[in-house]
């Protein structure tokens, strides 16, 4: 037994491990959300019909997307937005693992994702990696590219930090898409790959887009979907 081990023993039987949306003791298994909750999350009705969000300003792409899609419904100060919060800025990476856990059983049990190559999730820039200690996103793609038994591809990379409207330059304030923050590592290997992208939150689609224009540009032949696990409303 390591000593990380020990110590999480310690403290589960000092501080019992509880369900963060009903605060019922919750298994080690169950990551801070307990089985009951976990299945009474919002899941969109529209998850199953993904090529209904293609036309849709926050997807509309050109060339288009295979599919566009999130699993729960986001709203302010509702369970998911909670919990995204907690998986985000307060170190519950076991949270993101539970919710990407949800999110591959739901893709495994969809039609649309069986000609998926890879999953490849949008990455944060390294200096909020090294501040946060993780990429959320990485680790909601991990069981979802094992449901899927594709690769999980690294070579999506973060080249600048989003930058700020004072920043933006010319041209992107003309055409509002950030088309450099983001570049393909080894573009040789996805040539005519759907690659499955992957974020944690979908708002306005700009990060998306952003991703979706950066694989395009170095992998002209690739075939795009964009995933989420939530997304606000329409
Ligand atoms: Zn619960």
């Amino acid at each position: 037994m390591g000593a990380g081990t020990l110590l999480d023993s310690i403290i589960s039987v000092v501080i019992p491990r509880r369900c963060r949306i009903c605060g019922r003791p919750a298994m080690r298994e169950e990551k801070g959300i307990c089985e009951q909750c976990l299945y009474t999350l919002p899941v969109s009705p529209s998850f199953r019909t993904p090529r209904q969000h293609l036309e849709t300003a926050r997807f509309f792409h050109n060339p288009p997307l295979v599919s566009a899609n999130a699993l729960l419904f986001y709203r302010r100060n509702n369970v998911v937005a909670e919990l995204i919060k907690d998986f985000k800025y307060h170190s519950c990476s076991g949270l993101a693992e539970r919710l990407g856990g949800l999110l591959a059983i739901h893709i495994k049990a969809s039609a649309d994702y069986l000609s998926v190559d890879c999953v490849m999730p949008v990455p944060i820039h390294f200096t909020k990696r090294m501040k946060r200690g993780y990429n959320q996103t990485e680790i909601l793609a991990r069981p979802v590219a094992e449901a899927l038994d594709v690769p999980l591809s690294a070579d999506l990379r973060a080249v600048r930090a989003h930058a700020t409207q004072t920043h933006k330059n010319m041209e992107e304030r003309r055409t509002g898409v950030k088309s450099d923050l983001f570049l393909v590592r080894h573009p040789e290997r996805y040539r005519s790959k759907h690659i499955l992208l992957l974020d944690d939150v979908i708002t306005t689609g700009s990060t998306i887009r952003a991703a979706a224009d950066a694989i395009f540009r170095d992998v002209p032949e690739a075939k795009i979907s964009a995933l989420a696990l939530a997304m606000t409303e329409l």
